[in-house]
């Protein structure tokens, strides 16, 4: 029954690694999104900005419309004077005002033609920037859904995975549970360790006292690594062993892979010694028996 339980916290643990990796998968997502959507965002901003600079020179224009209206109604009014003076020095009072009026309407024509050929410039720069935007908006958008409908299944996956936990956690001794939890709570990703063949921790390779050892042997009880303070269990299968150091260190791919020939080769001697005898033997029996038959 206990043994069993230390089995359980060991796929917890697995699991655990599989939650922590699904959730690494959907959070790189993020970075996904802004690459595909930042050449249209950086395009709608573009076009923010020249549109407000666009509505801005329109007020211009329309400022100086009316100005211009003022003084041409000025000028009209000014000209019907000039043809009542009834002096000389009148007169040429109204007509220096007059004059000022016409040079100020001058001024008023230039500047409305420079902000014409600002408002075309802009109206130019506006409508380029639109089609851009239309464009670079219709090539996101099927990227932006794939990225989307992927990022979905990983959350699918991670809810299905938490689901599992769930299950698994249920069928586990509470006060175990709480001391696994407290251990990756902190920060770890190794709680649970099986020990090494030589009787060391698996995961800090620490030696374990020969008596704890036993104990661990046996799954009475809960053992923590006096050093490390995972909790220990009974050496794995030998594949399990390497599995676990890999999480733990993360030996760079090509020692990995070298390190994983290396124990594939072990194994294969092992089972060549241990199996050829018993097989030659039955090679035997069955030649002897053919030969009689
Ligand atoms: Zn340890």
């Amino acid at each position: 029954m206990t043994e069993q339980n230390r089995t359980d916290l060991k796929e917890l643990q697995k699991l655990d690694i599989r939650i922590q990796e699904a959730k690494k998968g959907i959070a790189d997502f993020d970075p996904l999104f802004e690459e595909v959507e930042e050449p249209a965002l950086i395009l709608e901003g573009d076009l923010t900005t020249t549109r407000n600079r666009l509505q801005e020179l329109k007020l211009e224009e329309r400022r100086l419309e009316l100005a211009t209206e003022e003084k041409k109604t000025r000028q009209v009014k000014l000209e019907e004077r000039l043809g009542s003076v009834r002096n000389l020095r009148e007169e040429a009072a109204v007509s220096a005002e007059l004059e000022m009026v016409k040079r100020a309407l001058q001024n008023d024509e230039q500047e409305a033609l420079t902000l014409m050929d600002q408002l075309r410039k802009m109206e130019e720069r506006a409508s380029e920037l639109e089609a851009a935007f239309a464009e670079a908006s219709e090539l996101v958008e099927p990227k932006r859904q794939e990225l989307l409908t992927k990022r979905e299944d990983a959350q699918r996956q991670l809810e299905s995975l938490r689901e599992e936990r769930k299950g698994l956690a249920a069928s586990i001794e509470p006060a175990e549970l709480k001391v696994y939890d407290a251990i990756r709570s902190g920060g770890r990703a190794v709680a649970v360790a099986p020990l090494t063949q030589d009787g060391a921790c698996g995961h800090c390779f620490g030696m374990v006292p020969l008596q704890l050892k036993n104990e661990i042997q046996l799954g009475l009880r809960l053992i923590r690594c006096e050093g490390c303070g995972v909790i220990l269990t009974a050496p794995d299968a030998e594949d399990e062993a390497a599995a676990a150091a890999k999480v733990t260190e993360a030996p760079p791919p090509d020692e990995a892979e070298e390190a994983g020939e290396a124990d594939a080769a072990d194994e294969m001697e092992a089972a060549d010694a241990e199996f050829e005898p018993a097989v030659a033997g039955a090679d035997g029996d069955t030649d002897e028996e053919s030969d009689k038959g």
